[in-house]
């Protein structure tokens, strides 16, 4: 591993930060910082952390030893001044005369000492380094350190790479005991550049950044170093199908499987997003006929265990061909992985007196042999998450077991990380909101009524697919959403498009719960008189888009077993022909059918299908030139023309794009139509 310090760009930080009248020394503080964040093979989300001791004017102006020590929700790669609160030192350090100090009272002495009480919480790991005596302190889980000391021998083999350059701290959780016995550690170890902690991860320390920051890069260095010497090859392939099943037809079995349905409201199902990851090192780490063991064997560093609990799923191969026995043989291993949790809980659990509450019992990742990795999370960020923290376990495991033999701490020391309070707390107590989870694809998801359809759901928490013919459109919207939303082309008159397109979603979150079917367009013409060639164009995509989305939904939605909804954009003239626009409601009225047809076929499997029939809404099917001419025809000035209905108020996209939240929320409520016009008496459904 080579050092990123360039002089240059320190000193650019420095006066950068100087305008804001940040001092030198945190300014360094956040250049090696970003350093250390920037390089996912010792940082990754929240794995780590720095410190500098300093003194800087309080809120009154009096100088002040402090502990700028990094924040929680701070990500280290592109940290700023305030991503490190000042904490006063003096009574961090007074602390360490205790015998023992509750987590709770040690987080609220920290935040008694803030200087500035605005602040984040300081790092879970403060008094560490607040403890140790050195000017900067950097703290990573690298993968590397971490191959060589996750091991039976591991203080051993440390001892033997760092000779005396580095203390050794046996496995301690993190907080107030460990950082008194780290302090101890190093003040016997004179000379040392820093501390190992077993199964944990490396500190080094330094008088100035970039002493601390290459002392880091130093003894990772050699960690590497150790790595390459007498290695045996790891792992032995097992006997696999010849050709696997698609990604596509896989993850939505995987995702179907890994949820939960909820005992107390029927129809309401807990659900996961996926993130798939492949590569070499992946498919030879899952490919092996041992993944059974050093898969199963615990987290590399403790703090995993809160994104992808203390062991992944492993599954059996899905075979080309396979996809039933492939779905039965994961119905199968994710009960049984229920059950082990389960069991894990309630005797670790009963160990701490009965005080907590059971998280969720489903994997955060699945190992899909001949294939790669799932991380799984409650939102799609939350699975990318896991599936890098899965990554770096599979590289850190497979180093280790080059060299030896991968060893994770105890069950209750993983247990005791992944109930701590302090590390729960780093998953933000936010209350859930009712689409969380949920994987949305909306077609013609560039249009008016589409994207006012994708803003609603996101808002509801769900994950968005925007599918529509014009990629580019899709694109910008999907970016004006943000989060994780999803841009696919799909041209719904062309049956190979949809089903490029629906895998693609299915590819990428894993599945699909809802489906708002909503791309179509208007042809007008007397019925009489009107070509055969309109009225084909205007079923081929008013009539068979709807059939040829839903369709597509449905064969993932049965693949998953948990239900969904089919909702559909109809239109006022699928009821209520209007003059000349037989060639748009002929096929809006075969439409209003095929909604009832699918809630009489899939009822049974839990899949609704809805309706919402709008009229007079600016879009690309009304446009204002449109309104322009035919409230001019008609002699009205264009308010009237867009208000004329029993409520007198125009009718918007959001509007239409409520209704079909509502339907996406109302569990009981399937072949229904919501009529959405502000009140036409000759348009009502009957
Ligand atoms: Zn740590």
């Amino acid at each position: 591993m080579r050092s990123a310090w360039v002089d240059a760009d320190a000193e650019a930080t420095v006066a950068h930060y100087a305008n804001d009248g940040i001092a030198r020394d945190l300014a360094l503080r956040v250049y090696t910082t970003r350093l250390l964040g920037r390089d996912r093979k010792l940082v990754l989300h929240g794995g780590g952390n720095t410190s500098v001791k300093t003194r800087m004017p309080d809120l009154l102006g009096a100088e002040a030893d402090v502990l700028c020590v990094k924040g929680s929700g701070w990500d280290m790669a592109t940290i700023e001044p305030a991503g490190l609160p000042a904490v006063r030192l003096g009574p961090l350090r007074q602390l360490r005369a205790r015998e023992a100090l509750a987590d709770e009272e040690m987080v609220r002495v920290q935040r008694a000492n803030l200087l500035d009480p605005m602040a984040p919480n300081p790092s879970v790991e403060t008094l560490l380094h607040a403890f140790v005596r050195a000017k900067f302190v950097d703290h990573t889980h690298s993968t590397a350190v971490l191959s060589l000391i996750d091991q039976p021998n591991g203080e051993a083999l440390a001892a033997e790479v760092y000779d005396g350059r580095m203390g050794v701290v046996p496995y301690i959780m993190p907080g107030f005991a460990l950082a008194k016995k780290a302090a101890e550690v190093f003040e016997a170890t004179p000379g040392a550049h820093g501390l190992i902690l077993h199964k944990h991860g490396i500190f080094t320390f330094g008088d100035n950044a970039r002493q601390a920051y290459e002392r880091m890069i130093e003894m990772v260095t050699l960690a590497e170093q150790r790595l390459q010497r007498n290695r045996k090859t790891v792992f032995v392939t097992a006997q696999l199908p010849q050709r696997m099943a698609s990604l596509a037809a896989t993850g939505p079995i995987v995702r179907g499987a890994c949820s939960l349905k909820n005992d107390k409201v029927e129809g309401d199902v807990r659900r996961l997003v996926l993130e798939f990851r492949t590569g070499d090192v992946i498919r030879n780490f899952v490919d092996g006929a041992e993944v059974a063991r050093y898969s199963q064997a615990g987290v590399v560093t403790p703090d995993h265990t809160i994104r992808t609990k203390n062991w992944p799923l492993v599954v059996p191969a899905p075979a080309d061909g396979g996809l039933a026995q492939f779905k039965r043989d994961v119905a199968v291993a994710v009960a049984a992985f229920v059950d082990n949790y389960a069991a894990y809980f309630a005797r670790n659990n009963a160990r701490c007196q009965l005080t907590k509450k059971m998280l969720d019992p489903l994997p955060r990742v699945v190992l899909v042999p001949g294939l790669g990795l799932y991380g799984l999370g409650r939102s799609k960020k939350a699975a990318k998450i896991a599936a890098d923290l899965a990554q770096a376990a599979v590289e850190t495991i497979t180093d280790a077991e080059a060299i030896g033999r991968f060893e994770s701490i105890a069950e209750a020391d993983m247990f005791d990380c992944e109930y701590w309070s302090l590390e729960q707390a780093k998953l933000g107590s936010a209350v859930e909101k009712p689409l969380t989870g949920h994987v949305t694809a909306i077609t013609g998801g560039a249009g008016a009524i589409g994207f006012a359809a994708a803003k609603a759901f996101a808002a509801a928490g769900a994950e968005i697919a925007l599918l529509d013919v014009n990629d580019g459109a899709a694109r910008e919207k999907a970016k004006a959403i943000g989060g994780a939303a999803l841009a696919v082309r799909c041209d719904v008159t062309d049956p190979a498009s949809v089903a490029l397109a629906f895998d693609a979603v299915a590819e990428h979150f894993g599945g699909l719960d809802i489906l708002v079917s909503n791309a179509g367009a208007a042809w007008q013409g007397r019925i009489g008189e009107v070509d055969e060639e309109v009225l084909r164009k205007s079923f081929d995509l008013n009539f068979y888009g709807h059939q040829r989305a839903a369709q597509a939904a449905v064969k993932i939605m049965l693949a998953q077993d948990t239900g969904g909804v089919l909702l559909f954009n109809v239109s006022k003239q699928a009821v209520n022909p209007g003059p000349s626009f037989g060639p748009y409601g002929l096929p809006k009225a075969a439409t209003l059918f095929l909604v009832r047809q699918y809630a009489v076929d899939y009822g049974a499997e839990g899949i609704r299908a809805n309706a919402v029939n709008a009229d007079r809404i600016r879009s690309g099917l009304l446009t204002d030139d449109m309104i322009a001419s035919r409230s001019q025809a008609r002699g009205l000035s264009e308010k009237d023309y867009m208000t004329g209905n029993l409520l007198g108020r125009e009718v918007t996209a959001d509007d239409v794009a409520q209704a079909f939240l509502h339907h996406a929320l109302a569990l009981k409520t399937t072949g229904d139509v919501t009529t959405v016009d502000g009140g036409n008496i000759a348009a009502a459904m009957r």
